[in-house]
């Protein structure tokens, strides 16, 4: 018997002709009943979906986590505890750029990671910067207006970014990160990850503590200047694509140090900054990094659309002994996030068997658009809950303690008592002369076209981080 498989339409049918449209006569014209070439067409149709409005430029690829130390004493999730090892997906993206930007762009990089544990999907949706432009969520989408095309021209505007930035001078330590050398690194391989918000780790005691994730790259930190990148983007604009894609298929599978800060709940109540604020780095003299395990790389994906471009992270997706923090912009993406999805994906998107978790699921959704799975809980009378026909009931071990709250419910001035400065200038100071100087000539390259009234808005932001800074930029301006 031929082990040659048969075209069928997508109801199964055999397909006779796959070449020739049905026609009229040779010359035409073609019939309606021709279902196969009305199929074709309109699956053509749908091919895409809309793209994600940040990070749509994405490469992924699948891993493990290996925890080695023992963290138990803050934390209880399963897949922290030493001697785990957990199935994993990581999708790296491009903030800004369309589907179709280069990769090589200097831009903050997404840094998404969902991981199957055995009590369900813990997705930490990060960046390769510890911090980020604004604190505040009802700053988040004018943020992303000014990175996007200005609705006239359909261009870039670096009016529009430095315009806000220097508005904004909350902005300034994501600004230098990005203007630095980590601005633009060679591949996903090269640069570190953070989960950049403070989340936090509860133990089986109900203790909780506050906690920074990060994933410091084995490969060394690598990246391109500006003028090595023109170059790159004219040979090649998917070169990231072509490293992680390339590097797994070579079996040279890249790893990252899986470390932690760790913040307790009387340390938060006196820190001299407020460590919920992600426009902040913990500093690592007083917060020391723990060792906690490796994560590695080492399988592609066989489809990237359903695989990479239908993957859907969420920082909503915490497992017990692994929560939230009073961070606001972390509490506007627990909604946003998982919200992009229903948009993009339609209500079930966490039942495609990327996003699926690899533990049983068992709930009482029903219904909706493109559900392929039937009543989830297990039990055709259990439609509804509470019921007396043993459907599945809640776990109270998977109650989290108290979460903190500071101070009551009011619009506080989030300029107010924050220091915009201080750490900006502690990495600046840490940059040699020869980052100074690409730091500056970034800046000044990004400045161009910008009005002198932005521009010196800004530099006085810059004096006040340190004078070098201000009077570097400016000295590239003239
Ligand atoms: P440390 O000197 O202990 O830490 C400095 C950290 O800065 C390094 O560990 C490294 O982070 C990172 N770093 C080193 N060179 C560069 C560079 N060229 N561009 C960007 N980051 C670099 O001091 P602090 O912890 O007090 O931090 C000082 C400043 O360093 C902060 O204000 C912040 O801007 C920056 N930083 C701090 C991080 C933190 O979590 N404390 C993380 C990243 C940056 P890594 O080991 O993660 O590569």
């Amino acid at each position: 018997m031929s082990d040659k498989k048969i075209l069928t339409t997508t109801a199964g049918a055999p397909v006779p002709d796959n070449q020739n449209s049905l026609s009229a006569g040779e010359r035409g014209p073609v019939l309606l009943q021709d279902y196969q070439l009305l199929e074709k067409l309109a699956h053509q149709n749908r091919e895409r979906i809309p793209e994600r409005v940040v990070h749509a430029k994405g490469w992924g690829a699948y891993g493990t986590l290996k925890i080695t130390g023992d963290i138990s004493k803050y934390t209880k999730a399963k897949a922290l505890q030493k001697g785990a090892k957990t199935p994993m997906l990581a999708r790296f993206s491009t903030v800004a750029g369309e589907q179709g930007a280069a990769d090589a762009e200097r831009d903050v990089r997404g840094f998404a990671l969902k991981f199957y544990t055995e009590e369900g999907n813990w997705d930490l949706v990060g960046n390769n910067t510890p911090v980020f432009f604004v604190r505040d969520p009802m700053k988040f989408p004018d943020c992303i207006h000014t990175q996007k095309r200005h609705p006239k021209t359909n261009l870039r505007s670096a009016t529009a970014m430095w315009d806000f930035w220097s508005l904004s001078p909350e902005s300034l330590h994501q600004v230098t990160i990005l203007m630095s050398d980590r601005g633009l690194p060679v591949s996903p391989m090269h640069m570190n990850g953070y989960g950049s918000h403070t989340y936090s780790l509860w133990n089986d005691k109900g203790e909780r503590y506050w906690v920074k994730f990060h994933f410091k790259t084995l490969q060394e930190h690598k990246h391109y200047t500006n003028s090595q990148s023109e170059g790159v983007i004219g040979q090649s604009r998917e070169t990231y694509q072509e490293a992680l894609f390339g590097t797994i298929e070579n079996e040279e599978f890249p790893r990252w140090s899986f470390q932690i800060q760790v913040m307790s709940e009387a340390q938060a109540e006196c820190a001299d900054f407020n460590p919920f604020d992600l426009t902040k780095v913990w500093p690592h003299g007083d917060y020391p990094m723990i060792e906690v395990g490796e994560m590695q790389l080492n399988r592609n994906p066989e489809n990237y659309f359903a695989e990479i471009e239908q993957a859907a992270f969420s920082p909503s997706n915490v497992v017990p002994g692994i929560s939230f923090s009073p961070d606001k912009m972390l509490q506007a993406r627990i909604f946003s996030y998982a919200d992009a999805h229903r948009y993009r994906l339609g209500p079930h998107y966490e039942a495609l068997p990327v996003n699926a978790p690899k533990c049983p699921v068992h709930h009482y959704h029903k219904d909706g658009s493109m559900n392929f799975t039937g009543q989830m809980s297990g039990n055709v009378d259990a439609y509804y809950e509470p019921n007396s026909v043993n459907g599945p009931v809640e776990e109270k071990s998977a109650l989290e303690p108290e979460l903190r709250i500071y101070g009551n419910g009011a619009r506080y001035d989030h300029r107010v008592r924050n220091d915009d400065f201080s750490q900006p200038r502690a990495l600046f100071e840490l940059f040699d002369e020869g980052q100074k100087s690409r730091l500056f000539d970034n800046i000044a390259a990004a400045m161009s076209g910008v009005k002198s009234e932005i521009i010196e808005r800004q530099c006085k932001l810059f004096d006040q981080i340190h004078k070098d800074y201000g009077a570097g930029v400016r000295a590239r301006l003239k």
